[in-house]
């Protein structure tokens, strides 16, 4: 007999408790075990005025935001909605069923103010990072190191050609007025820009991804034991600030937790002498780092490899055992040998090149040969060496879990263009996105169901 739904579905009473519709799979109460939001509340507290009517839970705040990026809702007025509609959102967000949903502008406005102030996102990361050391997450061994470009909120529509002479208006917009005021701190402010956003100045066009776009880069430090990103930062999209922010991140969790990797495993982009000179020399850490090398030769011909270094002599060997020396020259006001890249000109005699059999292979259109060795050498001699090792086989295969976080990052939390301008739009945004795939590695190796048994411990 085939039924049929009765149309009466209104009862005039309902028991019904919110706890009991979650279940412990459900994603939201795994992440909810793992959260605590105590230190946050001290550190916010002299940010509040002590009187006058209370405002709204910061911590419910940040729970809906949570909400939004393990779902990829970016738009906090839907964010609002979908809480209105969705228990299991109400639930971790702590709200009854006929509790109030706060208006969506009320993010903007505490964004702003208090929490970009008391740098708020950065604690909640923070701790959630102490959380996964806590529950033995983090290993502290191998730390691995990328950034993946992000589109900013900046239409191609509004690029000028660079450099753009900026003047103060009272019409500009918040992420001008901050690319104004970091021209005096930040370094990266000040680069040269060929094509400059009128809307979100810092940042960078790039157009080797595709069609030309303005680009963030979201960098990456992570603990390759179970993928943990330690410690996340915003930088326009060019190569030289991702390399400094990895300094700034290693420096950091140092600080903060007092960990500091025995290996530091990176792409080629991060093998610039100056860097590699300051993770052998500096940070005593092992680089698994392939070397920036351009002066390996063209197929046929001699290149820097061919060219044995003699570290006594301080001078090279060419392929037919004759001498490059620097300072072959004598001033009569002594020069420093060091160039403006950093580097010592080697050069060989003309007398030996001008007889040798081997020039078609070595400098066929110059008179003699000039090798340029770095003044950071030793350092990128310590990565040339750890990358004909084993142990560097595994630190590429390792390097490759950086990317399966921006591949997770992109597809499954829908996290390629950002919403908020300006980097500190993008430092948020960037913070909130690794909370939540900690969060979520958190969950996925730690989660324990609760115990509903009267006198069972509580986990918190
Ligand atoms: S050309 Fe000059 S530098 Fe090159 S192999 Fe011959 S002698 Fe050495």
């Amino acid at each position: 007999m085939m039924g049929q739904l009765p149309a009466q579905q209104n009862a005039l009473f309902y028991e019904f408790c919110l706890e009991k519709h979650i279940p412990d799979e459900h994603l939201l109460r795994q992440i909810d075990q793992f959260l605590d939001f105590d230190q946050t509340r001290v550190h916010l507290d002299p940010f509040y005025s002590h009187t006058g009517r209370p405002s709204i839970d910061p911590e419910l705040m940040i729970r809906m935001l949570l909400i939004g990026y393990c779902y990829g809702i970016r738009s906090e007025r839907r964010i609002c909605e979908e809480i209105r509609y969705n228990l299991a959102y109400r639930w971790f967000c702590r709200l009854g069923l006929e509790d109030e949903i706060p208006d969506h502008s009320t993010f903007s406005k505490n964004r702003h103010g208090r929490f970009r102030e008391a740098d708020l996102l950065r604690l909640v990361f923070d701790t959630v990072v102490q959380r996964c050391n806590d529950e033995g997450l983090i290993k502290g061994e191998g730390f691995a190191t990328d950034a993946s470009y992000i589109k900013a909120d900046a239409s191609r529509q509004r690029m000028v050609d660079g450099p753009v002479d900026w003047k103060p208006a009272p019409t500009q917009s918040r992420a001008v007025r901050e690319y104004l005021d970091a021209l005096d701190t930040d370094p990266s402010a000040t680069r040269t820009q060929k094509k400059v956003s009128t809307t979100d100045p810092m940042a960078q066009w790039a157009g080797d991804k595709g069609p030309g776009q303005f680009y963030y880069s979201t960098n990456y430090l992570i603990d390759i034991e179970h993928n943990v990103i330690m410690d996340v930062e915003p930088t326009p999209a060019y190569r030289i600030a991702e390399v400094t922010s990895t300094q700034t991140m290693i420096d950091r969790v140092e600080e903060n937790l007092g960990i500091k990797p025995k290996r530091l495993i990176a792409d080629t982009a991060y093998g610039s002498a100056a860097m590699l000179d300051w993770v052998v020399e500096q940070k005593q850490i092992e680089p698994h780092i392939p070397v920036l090398d351009k002066s390996q030769g063209k197929p046929g011909m001699y290149g820097r490899s061919d060219f044995s270094w003699d570290n006594a002599a301080d001078c090279y060997h060419c392929p037919a055992g004759k001498l490059l020396r620097s300072r072959s020259r004598h001033f009569k006001n002594p020069r420093s040998p060091v160039t403006k890249a950093n580097t010592i000109i080697y050069r060989s005699s003309q007398h030996d090149c001008k007889t040798c059999e081997l020039k078609s292979r070595c400098c066929p259109n110059t008179s003699h040969r000039k090798i340029a060795r770095s003044i950071y050498e030793s350092s990128r001699d310590v990565a040339r060496d750890i990358c004909e090792t084993p142990e560097y086989l595994q630190s590429r295969k390792d390097r490759k879990k950086v990317e399966v976080l921006f591949a997770h990052l992109k597809r499954v939390m829908n996290f390629d263009r950002l919403r908020l301008r300006g980097i500190t739009g993008a430092h948020d945004e960037f913070l909130l996105a690794a909370t939540v795939q900690n969060l979520k590695k958190l969950a996925q190796q730690r989660f324990k169901p609760p115990d509903y048994r009267i006198g069972a411990p509580v986990l918190c």
